[in-house]
């Protein structure tokens, strides 16, 4: 879908920003841009819908390069969400989130209604915001205006840069679970900027840690927790090799191979907190804490496809301790 062709980034004064990088983001896939503060993210991400040329190598969207796209039409194509250029101060909610919509000439009503589903969306009670400055918002409800904003005209493409950033943890959690929740049905291309692995391992369907502009490792949340590449990734991973893998690992991994499938369960009689072989193991030990029960039945989509007890879950935490 976007494909980075040996693209480098200097800058007039020397400074090499993005350097040699090839990289391809898939179809309906985010891809996390990992790194700490300098290392090219932003940069990186800025490229795609040209608020900053290459001085080298090639970008395609959809196979065609984007250099002879004007950069205008370009940027409707592409959502774009950023933590810091935040919403127009004298504009309402309602007018910044229809920004876009309104540049590409749709009708009022037309711009109205998609505003009023989007709002809806990302949790905010259209009544309530629409007509409120950003001034008058906290600052989830305003980053949630921001996510709302650039899915305005339903792009294929999504930029977000650092787009929970500047939030207080608990916020930022009930976020990005309500963004993962969204992404879910909405299943757009997604670049995803963070510095914060914990938000990458959650957010991404594959990372690309950056150091000094190069990538030092492309894969999984789940291969880089348990293969860091080179030193440097496992230096990045520090002292949190251990948390990472309670949310990298999923019940998949310790259940027994030879269990029988159960049919269908009809949608109603499918207990609403249940085990999935999807759950990671924090989320496995928290649904094991609620149940006060030994063993769970695990589910995969509507069949039971086996049980896990709770001893088979402390056993696969400890297998991790040792590895650590
Ligand atoms: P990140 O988003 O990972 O924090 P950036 O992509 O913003 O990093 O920056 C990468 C590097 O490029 C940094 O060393 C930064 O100082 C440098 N840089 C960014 N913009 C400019 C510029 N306009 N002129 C010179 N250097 C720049
Ligand atoms: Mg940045």
């Amino acid at each position: 879908m976007i494909s980075f062709q040996n693209v480098t980034k200097s800058y007039p004064d020397g400074t090499r920003a993005v350097s040699d990088l090839s990289l391809e983001v898939r179809e309906g896939e985010t891809l996390v841009l990992l790194g700490t503060s300098g290392s090219g993210k932003t940069t990186t991400m800025k490229m795609v819908n040209r608020l900053i040329e290459p001085t080298s190598g090639r970008i395609l969207l959809d196979g065609r390069d984007i250099t002879s796209q004007d950069p205008i039409a370009l940027r409707r194509q592409v959502g774009y969400a950023i933590q810091h250029i935040g919403l127009f101060p004298h504009m309402t909610v309602a007018e910044n989130v229809g920004v876009v919509p309104k540049l590409l000439g749709w009708s009022a009503p037309k711009i109205a209604e998609r505003v009023e589903s989007l709002l809806a969306m990302v949790g905010l009670e259209p009544q309530t915001y629409l007509e409120r400055y950003p001034s008058q918002l906290s600052g989830g409800q305003r980053q949630r205006i921001g996510v709302a904003r650039a899915l305005a005209a339903d792009p294929p493409v999504v930029l977000m840069d650092e787009p929970f950033g500047a939030l207080d943890p608990i916020t930022r959690e009930q976020l990005q679970n309500e963004f993962l929740e969204l992404e879910s049905e909405i299943r757009k291309t997604i670049i995803f900027v963070t510095h914060d692995i914990f938000e990458a391992v959650r957010m991404g369907d594959r990372i690309a840690l950056l150091d000094a502009g190069e990538i030092q490792q492309l894969a999984t949340p789940k291969e880089i927790v348990e293969n860091p590449a080179n030193q440097f990734v496992t230096d990045f991973l520090g002292q949190h090799t251990f948390q990472l893998a309670l949310l990298t690992r999923t019940v998949a991994g310790l259940l027994d191979a030879d269990t029988e499938q159960s049919a269908e369960v009809p949608p109603g009689q499918l207990p609403d907190r249940r085990l999935s072989v999807r759950n990671t193991f924090i989320e496995a030990m928290d649904i094991f804490k609620t149940s006060r029960r030994s063993e769970l039945p695990v589910y995969h989509r509507r069949r039971c496809i086996g049980t896990l007890s709770r001893q088979q879950l402390l056993d696969g935490i400890t297998t991790i301790l040792r590895e650590a």
